[in-house]
Order: C-alpha cells, then structure tokens, then sequence
C-alpha cells in the first residue's frame, strides 16, 4: 500500500493512530533553513465534542484514525507523518512544493472520512510554520496557532503570523491575570460617565466603566478585556466587583446629597445564573442604596435563546425598582419582532449611529424614526456617542431622553465627576 510506513518503537506511537507522536517529532526534529513545518488539525475542538457526544468514544478513535490514513494517502511516504495532539498532526517539508500539496490535501478531505459506515465530514485546518532558527517547541505551537489562523479566517490554509500570535498570547495572559487584579487593590478602578436630561441638559446618570491598570501592559481597555472574560467563568467575579464597586459609590454620593443615578454594564452571561438579582438586593442593602437609583445595561446578546431564567432574572430585577437598559441598541440582532415586548425600560441607541447623524442623512432618519417608534411603545431612549453639539441639537429636537457622550463629559473619575457636574451649555 503507498502509505506504509516504517515506525519507531512504542512509547513514541500514537496509541489510536500508530503513527509517530511529538515525543518522536521532538526527538528527531533539527532546525533547518527552507524547511517548513505543515500543522493540520482534523477539526475544531468544538465539533469534536459534538463529535463525540453524537457517535461516542470509539467511533471519534475511528474518525481519527480515518483522518490519519486520508492524510497519509495524500503524502509521499518518505515523508514522515506525526500525530502530535488528539486533533492535530504534523510534517516537515521543503516550502516549494508546498501550495499544491496543500490545495491537494483539502481536496482530499471534501469527501467526508468513513468511521464503522457513518460518513463525517472533517472540517481541517492548515497552518504552516518556518523551521528555520525555531526549536520543537515553538515551531509546533507555531503551526497550531497557524492552523488556528486559519480557521478563523476560513482560508485553505495560513502561513504563521506574529502579530495575531502575539495577540491570542496577549489574550491568554490578561486572562490568567485577571484573578490576581480582581483581588489587588490598585489595578481596577471605574469611572464614571455622566448620562444629560436632554431637554434641561442636567445630569441624570453616571455610567461606571471598568479601567484595568495591568502592570506591565499599562492600560488595558474593557473592549479587549471583557470580552475574554465575556467568554469564561471570571465574568461573574469579575462583574461582582464591578456592581460591588460602583453601589458603594452609589451609597457615597447619595449621602453626600448628588441626586444622581448610577448605571451599571453587566454581561448578559451573568444572567444566565440564577440568583443574580438576589445578589444585587444584597449589595444594595449592604450600601443602603435604593434599587430606583440603579440602572443595569445589557447588550442584545441577553435576549438570545430566550432563556427562562435569564427572563426571570430581569423580571426580579424590574420588579424591585432597577431600571434595565439595552445597550448598544442596533448593532446586534435586534428586530422589530421582538422591539414590541423587550424586558427592559430604556434603550440605548449605539453610538455608531449617533456619530453619523451630523453627516449621514439616512442615518439621522434611522435614528429620529427609531426614538418615535420607542416612545410609542414605552421605552425611554439614551443616545450615545454624542460628540459636538449640532448631534446634541438634532437628538434634542427629536424629542430623545436623555444623552451621553464626549461633547458633555468623557469618562471620569469619580472625585472629578462630582466636581464637574453642572447642566450642559445650553443648545441654540
Ligand atoms: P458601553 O457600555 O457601550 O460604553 C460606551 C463606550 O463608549 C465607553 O467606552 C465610552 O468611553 C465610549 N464613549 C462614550 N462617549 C463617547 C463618544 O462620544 N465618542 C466615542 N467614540 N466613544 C464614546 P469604554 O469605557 O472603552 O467601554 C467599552 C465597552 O466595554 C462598554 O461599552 C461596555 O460594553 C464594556 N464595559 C466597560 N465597563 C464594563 C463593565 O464594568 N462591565 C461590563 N460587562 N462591560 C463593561
Ligand atoms: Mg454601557
Ligand atoms: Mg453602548
């Protein structure tokens, strides 16, 4: 047969497959100028559990191994093939012939992989890493975070790029330390962000937004932090801080006699845990803060999967007085199926329709239609994103709210917001 190949003693097969695995590749690995390291990754490790909880343990070996052999076809024998992780397998080769080989093994596997007569697709990627100057280590993370590349972007297949390299390590990195900046004293902090009544143009609000000062990344915005928490369990402490923070700043202003609100961001997975409202009644308690004081942004993302009890949640939520926003209104999924009956009291119209309102006629219409139609059905509107007056001036005639934005106030710490507080100048 074409693919039979000569393999080295066990301990450095591959159980499932019987190929050579990275003990091997390790062992017999040399840097070398124009080689290149070719990383394929059978499918996501996603689909594999899906895999795996349709057809079971012995038939995913199966699907391995029919992946392996469909490999191997596609290969000259001389080449030493290496079953480096469950999904992932690895060879080295020069970089001349490569693009054709690679067109030839996706080709390959369009037909699906036969595992005991079940046809399963495998969905693989390709990443390539240059062998030149790099050790075993890092050129097989290398072609894994190349595969990875690849998949992401759904091309054919993805040379090893540094710079999203360094960004998914980034990633890595400020999630590993997140625990340690929940529990240190200096390297959160929030600010604050003053919401207008539009028509008096006094402050209504404060929006606390999380800042993260990181040692030695320096400031770390929330865009790119939050998410990564959005996507682990350190949402909920992370949040934990957060409501316990801006509440306690809350119960400060309010005994100092500031009528001000404060506006808390909160990830929709937080809601997803039953008790989330019980513990906001606890903080609010604990700081004597009324609940009508509070308001809870959320972002579209709550409303996905109409889950029970993140409804229930919001429904506890409302029921004790806190005000619900939706944030970043328009820039999710949302549709006017189910504008009529939103769990919430406010919506918050995104900024990036905001910003367009001064030069883009048709986006001026969106929103001014968007702030009639809102008010019909009840909701109170906040517009983000202002940032000169003529936007303040227009989103005032059309009747909107209440206003946010750089034109009034960016984020500020609080010290500095209570002093700068005062109405907006007024708009011609
Ligand atoms: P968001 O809640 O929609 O907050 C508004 C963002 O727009 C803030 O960015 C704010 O600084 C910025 N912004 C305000 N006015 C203007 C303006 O006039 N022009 C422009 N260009 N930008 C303006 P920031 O603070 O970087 O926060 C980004 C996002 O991170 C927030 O969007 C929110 O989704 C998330 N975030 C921030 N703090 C928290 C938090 O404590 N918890 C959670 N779950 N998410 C947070
Ligand atoms: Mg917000
Ligand atoms: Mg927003």
């Amino acid at each position: 047969m074409k693919h039979q190949r000569m393999h080295p003693p066990m301990g450095r097969l591959d159980p499932i497959t019987g190929l050579p695995n990275r003990k091997k590749f390790t062992a017999s690995y040399r840097p070398k100028p124009g080689a290149q390291l070719v990383m394929l990754t059978l499918t996501s490790p996603t689909q594999f559990d899906e895999l795996l909880r349709a057809i079971g343990h012995e038939h995913a070996e199966d699907f391995m191994r029919a992946g392996a052999a469909r490999l191997c076809e596609a290969m000259d024998p001389a080449i030493e093939i290496y079953h480096i992780s469950i999904l992932s397998f690895a060879f080295v080769m020069p970089f001349g012939v490569l693009p054709d080989l690679l067109h030839q093994i996706n080709d390959q596997f369009n037909k699906p992989l036969i595992c005991r007569s079940i046809p399963v697709s495998a969905d693989i990627a390709l990443g390539v890493a240059d062998c030149h100057d790099a050790d075993a280590t890092f050129v097989l993370r290398a072609g894994l975070a190349a595969a990875r590349d690849c998949r992401d972007t759904g091309r054919d297949w993805a040379r090893y790029n540094r710079k999203t390299d360094t960004a998914h390590q980034r990633g890595f990195l400020l999630l590993t330390h997140l625990t340690d900046a929940i529990k240190a004293e200096d390297q959160l902090h929030l600010h604050f962000q003053p919401k207008y009544d539009m028509a008096s143009g006094m402050p209504t609000s404060a929006e606390a937004l999380l800042r993260w000062c990181h040692p030695v990344f320096g400031n770390v915005p929330p865009a790119e932090f939050v998410p990564l928490a959005e996507a682990t369990a350190h949402i909920h402490p992370l949040t934990e801080w957060v409501l316990r923070n801006a509440i306690a700043q809350a119960g400060a202003w309010a005994a100092k006699g500031l009528r001000l609100n404060t506006a808390i961001n909160v990830s929709p997975r937080n809601l997803t845990r039953r008790g989330f409202s019980a513990q906001v009644a606890k903080l609010l308690n604990c700081y004597g803060v009324e609940p009508s004081r509070i308001e809870l942004e959320f972002t579209e993302g709550v409303l996905v999967n109409n889950d029970p009890v993140v409804l229930e949640e919001l429904r506890a939520l409302r029921a004790t007085g806190i005000r619900i926003a939706l944030d970043d209104f328009g820039t999710g999924f949302a549709n006017f199926s189910y504008i009529t009956h939103l769990p919430a009291d406010i919506i918050k119209i995104d900024k990036s329709f905001t910003q367009r309102i001064c030069t883009d006629p048709r986006a001026a219409m969106v929103v001014h239609s968007l702030i009639e139609l809102a008010h019909k059905l009840d909701y109170s509107v906040v517009a983000e994103g202002i940032e000169s007056e003529k936007a303040y001036g227009m989103l005032k005639t059309w009747t909107c709210d209440e206003g946010q934005g750089f034109y009034m106030s960016p984020p500020i710490a609080p010290a500095a917001l209570a002093q700068k507080l005062g109405p907006v100048p007024a708009v011609a």
